[in-house]
């Protein structure tokens, strides 16, 4: 086709468009619904590859141990709606099983945070090729479409929530919540408001971040919470400190390494799950 001929093309798809809007509204339909997408877009922060903030050292006693944490923002299917933002971080339920059942075959054994603290703190062994799954920011889309899926593979995961949103429109409810502890999953704090802690200049409104949102999550839920994720993976020296001081036994933060190190437990390192089963393979290969 010559560039000449696209322009009426598009005038004539766009022609349709409005026609079929036309013909909606004259028959007294509204359009079909558009899922919304969840909230502000900004949540969906990449986790970047390479480290944006100081991280220590490995030093002489420092254990490291190869062990991905995977991070999920978007499991649903997917709407022509969807931003680039979306598109850049969700993966449909199919491909979500589809990187499952390859975890599996490829020989990798999901595991908990705990047991990774567990390895640090005690020497308690890790399985083969273990790697860690989690869910940020409490979207009612991971209760509904990932949930049955980590069922169907006995996976544990941690889902990381801010608690704000919790029970609003595209968030998961209280009892969601519940039913994810009882189902054997993990639920951590990742603050109240997701905010950027290391903007946070008043120490009492990073405290109510950080210990207030765990305080809250464990009332409401009758359990332990032990685990934090900093929101945007952003952290500093005084947010690592004060969510060891607030009682987490490890925090999730930004950039990948594929591994852990006994030195870097409130600062672990993580990437954001592949949206493809293909770029999913590549970085986790089978050998
Ligand atoms: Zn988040």
């Amino acid at each position: 086709m010559t560039p000449r001929a696209r322009p009426p093309l598009v005038l004539t798809i766009s022609a349709l468009a409005v026609l079929a809007g036309m013909l909606l509204v004259l028959q007294g339909r509204t359009a079909p619904a558009v899922r919304p997408s969840p909230g502000n877009e900004t949540l969906y922060a990449e986790l970047p590859i390479h480290a944006t903030q100081t991280v220590p050292p490995a030093t002489a006693s420092t254990t490291e141990v190869a062990l991905p944490i995977l991070v999920y923002h978007i499991v649903r299917p997917s709407y022509p709606s969807d931003s680039a933002a979306v598109r850049a971080l969700a993966q449909t339920p199919e491909v979500f099983d589809a990187q499952m059942q390859y975890l599996k075959d490829a020989g990798y054994h999901v595991v908990s945070f705990g047991a990774l603290e567990n390895y640090f703190r005690d020497g308690t062994p890790l399985p083969a090729k273990p790697v860690i799954i989690s869910f940020d920011d409490g979207w009612g889309d991971q209760f509904n479409y990932a949930f049955p899926i980590l069922e169907k593979y006995q996976y544990t995961a941690t889902f990381f929530v801010f608690t704000n949103p919790i029970g609003k429109g595209g968030f998961m409810t209280w009892d969601d919540l519940r039913t994810l502890v009882k189902a054997g999953m993990t639920i951590g704090s990742h603050s109240r408001s997701h905010p950027y802690l290391t903007k946070i200049t008043d120490p009492a409104v990073l405290w109510n971040e950080i210990d207030g949102s765990k305080k809250l999550l464990e009332q409401n839920l009758g359990i332990t919470v032990n685990e934090f994720a900093y929101p945007f993976g952003q952290y500093n020296a005084t947010t690592t400190a004060l969510v060891r001081q607030a009682g987490y036994r490890s925090a999730r933060g930004d950039f990948y390494t594929g591994k852990q190190f006994s030195n870097r437990l409130y600062m672990l390192s993580a990437l954001n799950a592949p949206t493809t089963l293909a770029q999913f393979e590549r970085r986790f290969p089978a050998q």
